[in-house]
């Protein structure tokens, strides 16, 4: 095992971790960024079926109240657009019954990207020098040792990966499963640890899916795909189809929680009877479908995140600090965001805190 000497490492390489090197990268600053899952993205994740990148994480941004992902989608030359919202909504209630009624209009009104939302994450990636990227590394220790930090990588159970020594850290994932999985020396304070584990996860306790299909024949017989639902399993449905309209999709959440969710293959056959049900026989066909437990995911929730939280996570720090250790560790990640704590918008505006305190 080698011991590494590198100025900043960045640990999370989800939206915050990787906008967090990107500012790093553009002020010629050196830095590594270990993620431990095999690919970047964090809880943005958008498989490809033709060229349409289906969003299984956010699907949305709000051009009214997020300056920086708006600038930051300009900046990238993309292209975002409005959620499709014409026609009727469906709404079933809790025996099953099924009503037409009038739509809701998102307020302020939501956008999707073109390229799903990954495509972000890509157009920063682009942007910073491709070996600073460490995949499939795992933090499990980090260390205040004397000018710096340790960061032990790896698997508790097993041997250390590597050993890397930084002079600070920014800790770019959620508060609640830091605390959860990687030890610290010495210890954090009880009111830190209990401020992380507290913060809960935004969204970790979800479920989403995501169908395909040639045709949106809900928008023929004037629905906007819009679906709201007391007895699932989707609560919540809408159109998630592209812009240019050469592949249309039904999306949205799984209303059931994460404790009582069957497998994936039970609950994918579930939600196409239920879509059957709410838009018609061809609603149950889709080209591809796609089903998406983050509850499951080791890098994103812990037992705490099973319940779905509906509050916006609060991480509320002892003395309101994100910088401990002689200002040698910066909390990062949306989690920790004063405003917009939770959404795409956090992970932009913690990550831009973190960086100003590290450099
Ligand atoms: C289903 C769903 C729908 C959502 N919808 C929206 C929406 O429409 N609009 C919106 O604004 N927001 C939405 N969100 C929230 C949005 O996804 C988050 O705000 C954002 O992606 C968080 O980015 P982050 O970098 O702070 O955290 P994360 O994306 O969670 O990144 C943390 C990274 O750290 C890595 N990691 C974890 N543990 C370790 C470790 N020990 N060592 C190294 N790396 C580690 C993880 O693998 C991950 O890559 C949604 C989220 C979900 C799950």
């Amino acid at each position: 095992m080698y011991m590494e000497k590198i100025d900043t490492i960045i640990i999370g390489g989800g939206l915050s971790g990787i906008y967090a090197a990107f500012l790093l990268a553009a002020k010629k600053k050196s830095f590594v960024l270990l993620e431990a899952r095999s690919r970047v993205g964090g809880r943005i994740l958008s498989p490809e079926h033709q060229g349409f990148f289906a969003d299984l994480g956010p699907s949305w941004y709000w051009p009214m109240i997020n300056p920086k992902i708006k600038t930051l989608v300009q900046t990238m030359g993309l292209k975002g657009y409005p959620q499709f919202e014409t026609g009727q909504g469906r709404f079933q209630a809790r025996d099953g019954h099924v009503e037409t009624i009038e739509g809701y209009p998102m307020e302020p009104p939501g956008w999707r990207l073109n390229g799903g939302m990954i495509s972000l994450v890509k157009g920063l990636c682009a942007r910073i020098p491709k070996d600073v990227i460490r995949l499939n590394h795992p933090v499990c220790e980090i260390q205040r040792i004397d000018n710096g930090v340790r960061v032990i990588v790896g698997r508790h159970d097993q041997e250390p990966k590597c050993r890397l020594k930084a002079s600070k850290i920014i800790l770019a994932l959620p508060p609640r499963l830091a605390a959860g999985s990687i030890l610290f020396t010495p210890d954090l304070s009880h009111n830190l640890t209990q401020a992380m584990l507290k913060s809960s996860t935004w969204m970790a306790g979800q479920a989403k899916f995501f169908a395909l299909y040639d045709k949106a024949d809900w928008r023929k017989i004037g629905l906007s795909g819009q679906g709201f639902s007391l007895c699932g399993p989707l609560g919540e449905i809408h159109d998630g189809s592209s812009e240019s309209n050469r592949l249309y999709g039904l999306t949205g959440f799984v209303g059931i929680p994460a404790l009582r969710r069957k497998n994936k293959e039970t609950m994918i056959q579930a939600i196409l009877a239920q879509l059957t049900i709410l838009y018609g026989q061809e609603a149950g066909q889709p080209v591809r479908i796609y089903y998406h437990d983050w509850a499951r995911e080791e890098f994103t929730a812990t037992e705490y995140d099973q319940r779905a939280a509906h509050n916006h996570p609060e991480f509320l720090p002892p003395s309101g600090k994100t910088s401990i250790w002689d200002d040698t560790f910066h909390f990062a990640g949306t989690e920790t965001a004063d405003h917009l704590g939770g959404y795409l918008e956090g992970a932009l505006s913690s990550a831009e805190r973190a960086v100003l305190a590290a450099i």
